[in-house]
């Protein structure tokens, strides 16, 4: 299908230097924005960090007319404009914050063609005025970020992103749609496609790994987890953490504790209200309160780059949760932490929750007990996380389709923490088990069978008189529950979808039944606690007091113009003006992240403090 020419790589190239500072575009983004530049859909998957807002915002300055950007993340669209702003590009956001008189003014200048960005909210586009707005505007381009939402497979389902294909058919010209989400499966893809209209989309699929965080995985009591988390924020005093708990009341504890140790902690959840919960994101984005104690109510849309460590007070209930959530540590790149403490409550309260099910009023009864069955697949793999005693980055990206290398160097279980099991024979009786038994039965029956239990179940299958049944016999159902929910994470076995989730063979079976085949895990029982983990160790090769100078004077010049200091310069920035140490403008707009207007803004103020 021929496809016009909407903007040349060169030109968005020119917008990446000149506006945002940065020397080249990441292979994804470049990958996508060739796809865009063609005019062609794009669904990009892309993780957290890697650069997902580049893709709308550089065609934004390229292109004639207005870039449309969907979101549902209201704290986000503030964030960005803002930024944007300060990098001297015209933006603006559409969304229930505002005051209807607001809301007139940024419709009449959108109208006016003073911005190259809109940033609107889903429900937005259903509104006769803007629609009214939106038949008569050039629209080049429509962005519909978190484009997960739209999937009830996913773990954000938003019935008002199934209104957003209804609204771009309706305009008088169809423009690019780039769809763009974390959430990689497979089936969310599907639905992003489908539901989204996307006509013949280019996919772009960039790498999930984030080499600069360091993942770890502790199992501890309920009533160490505190102590531990106080002890990290203490040993780490000069660095921004966000630690998310699943209740508010453990939100609350937590932050007590954290304030009791003296330390600049703010909290964030549902309970309080929302004057407190502005001002308290307001705080820890400035750096005012640098220790975030919160539910998973806080985060979307947060896009704070110097985040040096995310704990898990709770084990949540899916990798792709999980990952997002720690995400969030270390976007500028720099060495950051993932930490994830948990213990078997915590997988109670996350089935609790799946088996409660709230909301998806839209769904019935069939549709939310798949949706039920998709959720405790994806608590198994949580689960399975947890329990691994091999590479935990490569645990995650094998989950996420992706290959790996079978130790990254910078996880808990590469680094030799903790105790393993050998539990090779158990995952060989297992494999043969669930060979025997064809696939046709669930984890439960699977370790009766291979315990030898004669419950009447058992034997009215006639499973009794199977090969395997007592194989197993001195095993705990657990520890088998456990080593099959490994195996599958692992893809020697795989667990079907549906109300009755059955084990069957994975893609992988082969190797489990070779010679050299080996499995570990933790104990399920911890024999004792070990000592903290050493803090990582603070990059030194560069002049810490001149950093420090520079941070005071980021947190000035941001404090002066009513912005959080990242938005002036990120970290990594700041951190490159101390190695290269740039004597004149020039120079300055060699440092990664200084495009021409933060030059032009902030470009004297830095030199000064750098050549005194
Ligand atoms: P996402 O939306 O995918 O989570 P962002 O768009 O917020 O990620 O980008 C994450 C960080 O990476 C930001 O600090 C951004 O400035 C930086 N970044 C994005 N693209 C580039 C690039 N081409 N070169 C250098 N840094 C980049
Ligand atoms: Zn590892």
């Amino acid at each position: 299908m021929p496809m016009a020419q909407l903007f040349t790589m060169h030109g968005a190239q020119d917008a990446l230097a000149r506006t945002f500072g940065y020397p080249r575009f990441r292979p994804a983004q470049e990958d996508a924005l060739s796809a865009l530049a063609c005019g062609q859909d794009v669904l990009a998957i892309m993780p957290t960090g890697a650069g997902k807002s580049l893709c709308y915002q550089v065609p934004a300055l390229t292109l004639p007319g207005l870039v449309l950007v969907v979101s549902p993340l209201v704290s986000l669209m503030k964030d960005q404009v803002e930024a944007l702003s300060a990098a001297g590009v015209a933006a603006g956001y559409l969304n229930s914050t505002l005051t209807p008189s607001q809301q007139d003014i940024v419709l009449e200048r959108a109208r006016a063609g003073a911005y190259d960005l809109l940033y609107v909210t889903p429900e937005r586009l259903q509104d006769a005025r803007f629609e009214a707005f939106a038949a008569n505007a050039p629209l080049p381009l429509i962005a519909v970020d978190e484009a997960h939402c739209v999937s009830q497979w996913g773990q954000d389902f938003r019935p008002s992103y199934l209104g957003i294909a209804d609204f771009i058919g309706a305009l008088p010209a169809r423009p690019v749609v780039a769809a763009l989400t974390a959430t990689a499966t497979p089936r969310v893809q599907a639905d992003i496609t489908e539901l989204l209209g996307l006509e013949d989309a280019h996919v772009t699929l960039s790498g999930f790994d984030r080499p600069n965080l360091s993942f770890s995985v502790t199992r501890l009591p309920t009533k160490e987890k505190l102590a531990r988390i106080v002890e990290h924020a203490r040993t780490h005093p000069q660095d921004s953490g966000i630690i998310y708990c699943s209740t508010r009341k453990d939100t609350e504890a937590v932050h007590e504790a954290l304030l009791t140790a003296g330390m600049a902690a703010t909290r964030y959840h549902a309970g309080l209200s929302r004057a407190e919960r502005a001002e308290n994101q307001r705080a820890f984005i400035t750096d005012d309160a640098p220790v975030m104690v919160a539910t998973n109510a806080f985060g979307m849309g947060i896009d704070k780059s110097n985040v040096r460590y995310v704990i898990h007070h709770n084990m949540p209930g899916c990798l792709e949760a999980y990952y997002q959530e720690a995400g969030r540590a270390g976007r500028d790149g720099e060495p950051a932490e993932c930490i994830l403490l948990w213990n078997d409550a915590d997988i109670s309260t996350c089935r609790f929750f799946i088996e409660q099910d709230a909301g998806n009023e839209r769904l019935d009864e069939a549709e939310k007990e798949a949706v039920r069955a998709a959720q405790r697949r994806m608590l198994e793999a949580m689960v399975g996380y947890c329990h691994t005693a091999d590479c935990l980055r490569a645990h995650i990206l094998r989950y996420f389709g992706e290959d790996a290398p079978d130790e990254c160097g910078n996880c808990s279980n590469c680094l030799g923490e903790g105790q393993k099991t050998d539990v090779t024979f158990q995952a060989r009786a297992i494999m043969r088990c669930v060979h025997e038994l064809r696939g046709r039965f669930g984890k439960g029956v699977i370790a009766s069978v291979l315990r030898g239990s004669g419950t009447k179940r058992i034997a009215e299958l006639g499973l009794d008189s199977c090969r395997t049944f007592g194989a197993l016999s001195g095993e705990s159902e657990a520890l088998i529950k456990a080593v099959t929910e490994l195996l599958a994470a692992q893809e020697f076995l795989t667990i079907t979808e549906g109300s009755y989730p059955k084990v069957e063979l994975g893609p992988r079976m082969r190797e489990a039944a070779e010679d050299g085949f080996q499995l570990f895990m933790k104990p399920l029982t911890p024999k004792r606690a070990r000592k903290a983990r050493a803090a990582t160790p603070v990059p030194t090769d560069y002049d810490t007091e001149l950093f420090e100078r520079l941070r005071a004077l980021r947190k000035r010049l941001a404090d002066e113009a009513a912005v959080p200091p990242y938005v002036v310069f990120a970290d990594s920035a700041l951190r490159a003006m101390c190695i290269q140490r740039p004597a004149d403008e020039a120079a300055f707009l060699e440092i990664p992240g200084v495009g021409e207007v933060k030059l032009q803004r902030y470009g004297q103020a830095f030199l000064k403090e750098i050549n005194p």
